[in-house]
C-alpha cells in the first residue's frame, strides 16, 4: 500500500510545485481529488491491515487446531504401543507420614509396593483411585482385542 500512498504524496507535491491556485475552478477539483486519493489510501491501508489481522487470527486458530490434532494423535499411538511403556510411566507420590515427594511407577501401585524413600511408610493408593487407574487399564486393553 505505501506506493500508492508515494503515488499521492507525489501529486500533492506537484500540484503545489505547479502553483495551481487551489481557488480557481481546476484547482478545487484537483485538489479534491487528491484529498479523496489520500482518503481512499487510508482506507485501503485500514483495510489491509484488518485483513492481516484476520490471516494472523486464522493462522493462530489453525496451528491451535493441529496442536489439538497432534495431541489427540499422540495419545492414539500411547494406546497402540506395548503394556510395558505404561508401566514406565511415572507418578508423584506426597507420603502421608514425613511430607517427602518421591516418584514411584505405576506397576508400583498395582503390586502394592510403594514406600517412602525418606522415611520408609508405605503409600496406599486411595481405592477409588487405583480402581479408577486400573479400571482404565482394563478399558485400554480391551480395545486393543
Ligand atoms: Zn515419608
Amino acid at each position: 500500500m505505501d506506493y500508492i500512498k508515494e503515488k499521492v504524496a507525489y501529486l500533492q507535491g506537484l500540484a503545489e510545485g505547479l502553483k495551481i491556485e487551489e481557488s480557481s475552478a481546476e484547482g478545487k477539483v484537483l485538489f479534491h481529488i487528491i484529498d479523496v486519493l489520500d482518503d481512499i489510501t487510508d482506507a485501503l491501508d485500514g483495510l489491509a491491515e484488518a485483513q492481516y489481522a484476520a490471516e494472523e487470527e486464522a493462522e493462530e486458530v489453525q496451528e491451535i487446531l493441529s496442536d489439538i490434532v497432534e495431541f489427540f494423535d499422540v495419545l492414539a499411538e500411547d494406546d497402540d504401543e506395548d503394556y510395558d511403556e505404561d508401566d514406565d510411566d511415572l507418578y508423584e507420590v506426597i507420603c502421608p507420614e514425613c511430607g517427602e515427594t518421591y516418584l514411584t511407577d505405576f506397576e508400583s501401585f498395582e503390586e502394592d509396593d510403594v514406600s517412602c524413600p525418606a522415611c520408609g511408610a508405605p503409600f496406599k493408593l486411595e481405592e477409588s483411585v487405583l480402581e479408577k487407574l486400573t479400571h482404565d487399564d482394563v478399558d485400554a486393553s480391551d480395545k486393543d482385542k
